[in-house]
């Protein structure tokens, strides 16, 4: 039996969010039918309603950090029962049988994921995502939210959370390594976090100082502002690792010469323009440039258990459904602290 329900979504490419409903599938044999209670607003959400990274399917119902309780369950489902608390992020399905996603990174699925809107499942219909009452998801994309996590400000994880927990495991941010973030929003808040519990030295760099004291309370040992051309050169060759999770285009060339030998620039950021690339500051002391997407399904899961066990969680302001728009204009001016998370009682 499907089910029909409330539902916040874009007629139209940059149109207002509308109340609407979506129909969900009937619960099959693996699936859970989730009762969401909390969905976080990602900067893609905005790329994406605005078609920034080109054309996108309408109505679009968006939200990818999804946080809710298991409402139903199919016969053959084996791993969440009634009642437990989970989340869903940025896919809800993949092909299950490359090399990526027999090796964890469904997220690089060769045939690629379904992501979890703005999409077309392998059923053929489109995805609608977690602005939305309830949600029907293959088991094998489902997480567990720890006990220790309100569903709330653990909403933020399922992707701001693992998209940046991915790149700090691959990198090695630990005890001795040095680890900037660039950006203090919804990824650069959790990436604070994340580092610090890891045990690397985590510097900051913002637009400006105006969160400074937020940053060092999130973990941070040092902050300093990109708008001050003294920074860049204080801190030339000083990191390993820098994580890039600003969205709009960056000056890379400047941001090459803070990595020490072998460091990385890691882009999280996922700006609408093409940037320019200035590659002589690149080429000294074998830096490289590299990116990372999201993160596995288990992954996600250790990543939750990490938090749950650190005292990782998002920062929030929650709101109702119908201030998404207004939230919206917020994220675009880095009017942020630091994950809008619409309450969908509010639906
Ligand atoms: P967000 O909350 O808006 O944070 C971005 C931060 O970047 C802002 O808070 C701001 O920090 C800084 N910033 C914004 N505009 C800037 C500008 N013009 N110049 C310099 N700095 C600027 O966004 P988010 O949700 O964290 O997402 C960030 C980006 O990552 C988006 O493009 C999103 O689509 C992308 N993303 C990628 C992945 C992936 O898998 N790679 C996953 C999720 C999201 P300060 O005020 O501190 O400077
Ligand atoms: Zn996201
Ligand atoms: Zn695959």
């Amino acid at each position: 039996m499907t089910t029909t329900v409330a539902a916040y979504a874009a007629p139209a490419a940059r149109a207002r969010l509308a109340r609407t409903t979506v129909t969900r599938r009937a619960v099959g044999e693996h699936d859970v039918l989730i009762d969401i209670a909390f969905v976080g607003i990602c900067h893609s959400d905005i790329h994406q309603v605005r078609e920034g990274w080109g054309t996108a399917i309408f109505p679009m119902v968006p939200g990818h950090e999804i946080a809710g309780v298991v409402a139903a369950r199919g016969p053959g489902v084996a791993a969440f029962a009634v009642g437990d608390r989970v989340g869903v992020g940025c896919m809800v399905d993949s092909c299950r049988v490359c090399p990526n996603c027999r090796a964890g990174l469904e997220q690089y699925c060769s045939d690629g994921p379904v992501w979890t809107y703005n999409a077309v499942g392998r059923d053929g219909q489109p995805t609608y995502g977690g602005y939305s009452q309830k949600i029907v998801v293959d088991e094998n994309y489902v997480v567990r939210i720890p006990d220790a996590l309100p569903l709330d400000v653990a909403a933020p994880l399922l992707c701001a959370g693992i998209t940046t927990y991915s790149p700090l495991r691959h990198w090695h941010a630990g005890p001795g390594r040095t680890v900037a973030v660039v950006g203090l929003g919804g990824l650069g808040h959790l990436g604070v976090q994340l580092a610090h519990a890891l045990g690397a030295r985590v510097t900051v760099l913002s637009q400006s100082l105006r969160k400074k004291d937020d940053g060092l309370r999130l973990g941070a040992d040092h902050y300093h502002a990109t708008a001050d051309p003294a920074t860049f050169e204080e801190l030339a060759g000083a990191f390993d690792l820098v994580l890039n999770t600003v969205s709009a285009p960056l000056d890379f060339g400047a941001y090459f010469a803070l990595l020490r030998t072998d460091g990385a620039l890691v882009n999280l950021g996922l700006p609408e323009d093409p940037v320019h690339l200035e590659l002589q500051s690149l080429n000294g002391n074998r830096r490289s440039l590299s990116s990372s997407g999201l993160g596995g399904i288990a992954e996600t899961q250790e990543m939750l258990d990490f938090c749950a066990e650190h005292g990782v969680a998002a920062e929030i302001e929650t709101i109702r459904a119908d201030q998404a728009d207004e939230a919206y204009e917020r994220v675009l001016r880095s009017d942020v602290r630091y994950r809008f998370v619409i309450d969908t009682a509010t639906l």
